[in-house]
């Protein structure tokens, strides 16, 4: 009859506080990793990898960043592929385009800053998995 706790082993959320059985990988509330090895360390990349050379790469050869970064996935594909995208897409315009200079630099510096803000642990504005 008392085998309706069959663990008394809990973990609490680090993030909402929700009490979760202690070999739970999310909490069961709010959804958030609950694997031990990373509470809150979400601003440190794995192996300390440098933001600002990350941010540089990424404006240099968007998608790059991303992969130097270690995401696995950004907007559903993968960093070296998005990289190939954004080149032909910037070789298109710039052989139909008279203002290619302005709009391949906005393409950078628009994956340049979306990798920065990503770096410093925010969800930036393309959606990236690692
Ligand atoms: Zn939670």
């Amino acid at each position: 009859m008392a085998d309706y706790c069959a663990s008394d082993s809990f973990m609490f959320c680090s993030s909402c506080g929700t009490k979760n059985e202690d070999n739970a990988t999310f909490c069961v509330n709010c959804g958030v990793s609950l694997s031990a090895s990373a509470p809150t360390a979400r601003t440190t990349a794995p192996g300390q990898k440098n933001a600002i050379l990350a941010t540089i790469l990424n404006f240099l050869f968007p998608g790059i960043g991303y992969w130097y970064w270690g995401y696995r996935k950004v907007a559903t594909i993968s960093p070296v592929l998005l990289f190939i995208a954004v080149a032909v897409l910037e070789f298109v315009i710039w052989n139909y385009l008279s203002y290619s200079t302005l709009i391949s630099l906005l393409i950078s510096a628009f994956f340049a800053y979306d990798l920065y803000v990503k770096t410093t642990g925010q969800r930036g504005w393309i959606e990236a998995t690692k």
